[in-house]
């Protein structure tokens, strides 16, 4: 499903060039749930957000689904990314101006699916998230653990192939983190390839397996 090669990131600022990526090569079969953890620094934000295609690599190639997509414009990436990849971040990013039901509703909207279907879809999603009762409320009336809840719902409701979680019970308690962790391993059950980036060894054993970054690097896990 996924597939990269010798993928290359460097970032140029003032003069000093960070390599964030030094040739990372893996593979992630369809309905795999992998783990990757590394230290502060080695590159797992950056790896995860070219996986997502949110950017592109500076040389080496991704392949998704058979397709070569490392070096796809802009618009290219945004439209392949829609329904076929979700995003769950440390910090939420929910839209606060916008209630826990428009929040999930957002990609169903890009999808220019119909307000009846969405409205259907976004309920559904709700209920199985456990967050229904706070349909009406906005981010900031939610506690750090409901405001994931609906994150992870916004990233699913497209039923996307994919799931790319950055850290995503980095910000909660253990309870919290463990409701989490049990609503991404159902949908991994359910069939969804789950990448994952943590710090949390206890996270990582929801994973069938485990990939270790190290300055840019894959230093294990690379056969699963
Ligand atoms: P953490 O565990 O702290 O989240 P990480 O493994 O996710 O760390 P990355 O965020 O991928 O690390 O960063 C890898 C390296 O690339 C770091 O040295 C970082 O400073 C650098 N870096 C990341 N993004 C940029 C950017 N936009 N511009 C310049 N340097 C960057
Ligand atoms: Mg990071």
């Amino acid at each position: 499903m996924i597939k990269v090669t010798n993928l290359i990131k460097s970032f140029l600022t003032t003069e000093v060039e960070t390599l964030a990526l030094n040739g990372v090569s893996m593979e992630i079969k369809e309905h795999e749930f992998v783990a990757i953890m590394g230290p502060s620094g080695c590159g797992k934000s950056t790896l995860l957000n070219i996986l997502g295609l949110l950017d592109n690599p500076t040389s080496g190639e991704y392949y998704l689904d058979g397709e070569e997509v490392g070096h796809l414009k802009e618009s290219a990436r945004t439209n392949l990314r829609k329904g076929n990849i979700g995003f769950v971040f440390q910090s939420f990013n929910l839209i606060d101006e916008l209630n826990v039901f428009e929040n999930v509703e957002l990609p169903l909207i890009y999808l220019k699916i119909g307000a009846k279907e969405r409205k259907k879809r976004v309920n559904e999603i709700l209920q199985k998230m456990n967050i229904s009762h706070r349909a009406k409320h906005f981010p900031q009336q939610l506690s750090g653990g409901q405001q994931q809840r609906v994150a992870i719902a916004r990233a699913v409701v497209a039923n996307p192939k994919i799931i790319l979680a950055d850290e995503p019970t980095g910000n909660l308690d253990s309870t919290n983190g463990k409701e989490v962790m049990e609503l991404l391993s159902q949908l991994h059950e359910e069939g969804t390839t789950i990448l994952m980036v943590t710090h949390s060894l206890h996270d990582a054993q929801y994973a069938d397996r485990i990939i270790n970054l190290f300055d840019g690097k894959v230093v294990s896990g690379v056969i699963g």
